[in-house]
């Protein structure tokens, strides 16, 4: 045998069984109007009780599922995938659009003709590749190869928000993605959003919720944020009591073996837990007798060994070495068993390509469509359309039912004035633009004098002055910089002389960067066609650059206003709030929010960047002296 046949024998043989099975139709919601009926449309709306909401990017209808479950009328729902929305069509007692939202004036139109000039809640969840840390480090490797553009559509869909936000003018809006989307383009994404909505008059809300806090038994996390018109008040839901788990769920399915394509069976008995009898509610004779989608997929050979010698909690790590056939060291969590006491790990649309971060807890297969269904908390009356692989990937994309309920409930409240306490990142506190004047007063009289703060300066040399700054102490880098500024404007004229960049960086004992300095040089002349870009996804392509650079070089070379998130900055944020642990997302929208509506312009950050050298200094802050401590929670803790 030849080695080439060898090899796709041996690739051939490692090849997933394919989950092929029956494409499940479903028919309408038997109570909505047909859509193309404007009649029986209009009828319909005005029997609809309020509170109205559009779920937009609804998928399957995991949180158009919440929102009805709390007395919302989804009145209208959109996605551009014609299976998810053939599912939503026969679950969710609305109408159902198939069509693409990056271009909203479509929908928009359809809206129209069906009647719906207002709602009370515009709701929904963009896709969240374009910022999960998978769909981000693929599309980043995939970009400094050469194979795809920087930058990616779909990371622009929740503009679309705002075009339906105008049409219908709703008094509340509810956005959720991956906690991802508060890093995207270095946080300037989040940012917008919340300007967007703050400029509208929405009071603008945002959190990060873990779904088992609100009975999903997997670990879950999306980030939410709410706008509530005329800065309303709103409070996050509070948490349940207890952790759910996988047994709670699934435990009481019948055994099924692996490849099973029965799409219908009987239960083996009645529910053995207060979630497993919410997620049967609302099955009437006959159906509740029967249990549906509860088909596996097949297990090759080789696996069901693996399977076998699993225990609860058990991963790739614990798998034989003669058994392995994967690298160890980047497929270390490759096998997943699942535990009935634990949560799950995160059902994603990845379930739709193979099962093994879900293997069964005591069979040796990995988990059933219904089951998967069951851990996103989505109840057995709810059907799912297409062929398997489709079936998998709708529960993997939804919002779990139960946390859209948790949401939507407190949505609810809001509308209703019902919340107590004021709590919003809309409103600013008036003391903000006197932090900001006490801060500007201070740095007028106090700034350090660097040439690149004197000179005027091509984009290219602010960005490679901004590699070279990286954490490495300012007064360093100035005593080279006049060296480094003459070794020219541009990438190009940088490459030239390149062989005396070695010398000026090992004087400051970082020879090791010169190597970082021509890759980026060589990437923007190259790929880039000499011109340092004015984009975040752009700059962040440049081999060396991450978020705080390229928030550098935007706010520096470009002008545009740029949280800079470095450990000085990050020190003043947490100081200001008296707060060890807030998240990284947390500290970048106060200070954006501190920086007042002239947001996180030059002069901004180069007085915060002053004020953590001189003041604010890691080791003894000279509180006595802050130009801001009336507005920091340690400094007058302090005093
Ligand atoms: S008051 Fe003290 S802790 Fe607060 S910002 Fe000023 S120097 Fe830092």
């Amino acid at each position: 045998m030849s080695n080439a046949s060898e090899t796709i024998q041996k690739r051939s043989s490692y090849r997933l069984p394919t989950h092929r099975g029956e494409r499940i139709r479903l028919a309408p919601h038997q109570m909505s109007p047909d859509p193309k009926d404007k009649d029986a449309v209009r009828r319909w709306l005005e029997e609809r009780p309020r509170p109205w909401a559009i779920d937009l990017f609804c998928g399957a209808g995991g949180l158009s599922l919440g929102l009805e479950e709390e007395g919302f009328s989804v009145v209208a729902a959109a996605d551009a995938d014609q299976v998810a929305t053939e599912t939503h069509a026969a679950n969710i007692h609305g109408l159902t659009w198939t069509g693409d939202l990056s271009d909203p004036s479509e929908f928009i139109r359809q809206l129209d003709d069906w009647g719906i000039e207002e709602v009370d809640l515009l709701a929904g969840g963009p896709p969240c590749q374009p910022f999960s840390t998978a769909g981000m480090s693929k599309i980043g490797d995939l970009v400094r190869r050469g194979d795809r553009s920087p930058r990616d559509e779909r990371a622009d869909l929740w503009r679309s928000f705002f075009a339906i936000v105008d049409r219908l003018n709703p008094r509340a809006m509810l956005f959720e993605n991956v906690p991802n989307f508060a890093q995207a383009q270095g946080g300037a994404l989040l940012i917008a959003l919340l300007d967007e909505l703050k400029g509208r008059g929405y009071g603008a809300h945002v959190e990060v919720l873990e779904a088992w806090r609100y009975r999903v038994p997997q670990h879950r996390s999306r980030l939410f944020v709410i706008g509530i018109a005329e800065e309303g008040n709103f409070e996050w839901p509070k948490p349940i009591k207890g952790r759910p788990t996988v047994g709670q769920v699934i435990g009481d399915l019948p055994v099924v073996e692996a490849g099973v394509r029965d799409e219908v069976q009987g239960y083996k008995g009645p529910p053995e837990s207060v979630l497993g009898r919410l997620l049967r509610k609302g099955l009437t004779h006959p159906e509740s007798q029967l249990i549906r989608d509860h088909v596996t997929r097949s297990v090759r050979p080789d696996d069901a060994e693996i399977y076998k010698l699993l225990k609860p909690g058990g991963t790739y790590m614990d798998v034989p070495e003669h058994l392995r056939r994967y690298r160890s060291d980047t497929f270390s969590d490759k096998y997943l068993r699942l535990s009935f006491e634990d949560l799950s790990r995160t059902i994603t649309a990845h379930i739709a390509k193979d099962g093994y971060w879900y293997i069964h807890p005591r069979e040796d297969r990995t988990l059933s469509i219904r089951e998967a269904a069951r851990i996103q908390t989505f109840p057995d009356r709810f059907r799912f359309a297409g062929q398997p692989s489709n079936r998998y990937r709708q529960i993997g994309n939804a919002v779990p039912p139960l946390l859209a309920s948790a949401i939507a409930s407190a949505v609810k409240d809001a509308l209703e004035d019902r919340i107590p306490v004021a709590g919003t990142t809309g409103r600013q506190p008036k003391s903000v633009g006197h932090l900001r004047d006490n801060l500007s007063r201070w740095f007028g009289q106090s700034k350090r004098d660097f040439p690149w703060r004197r000179l005027r300066l091509s984009p290219w040399q602010i960005l490679l002055l901004e590699m070279c700054l990286h954490r490495t102490k300012a007064e360093q880098v100035a005593r080279v910089a006049d060296k480094l500024l003459s070794l020219g404007e541009t990438p190009d004229s940088f490459l030239s002389n390149s062989r005396d960049l070695a010398p000026v960086l090992s004087s400051l004992g970082l020879h090791w960067r010169s190597v970082n300095l021509a890759s980026a040089a060589e990437f923007v002349r190259d790929r880039l066609a000499g011109e340092v870009p004015d984009n975040w996804q752009e700059l962040t392509a440049i081999p060396g650059v991450g978020d705080y650079i390229a928030s550098a070089v935007l706010c520096f070379a470009f002008g545009r206003p740029s949280v800079l998130m470095d450990t000085n900055t990050v020190r003043i944020a947490r100081r200001l709030l008296g707060s060890s642990d807030q998240p990284n997302w947390q500290l970048r929208l106060a200070l954006h929010k501190l920086a007042g509506p002239r947001g996180a312009d030059v002069e901004w950050n180069q007085a915060l960047l002053d004020l953590g050298a001189l003041v604010c200094t890691a080791r003894a802050p000279k509180c006595g002296e802050c130009p801001i401590r009336a507005y920091c929670k340690t400094g007058t803790e302090m005093s």
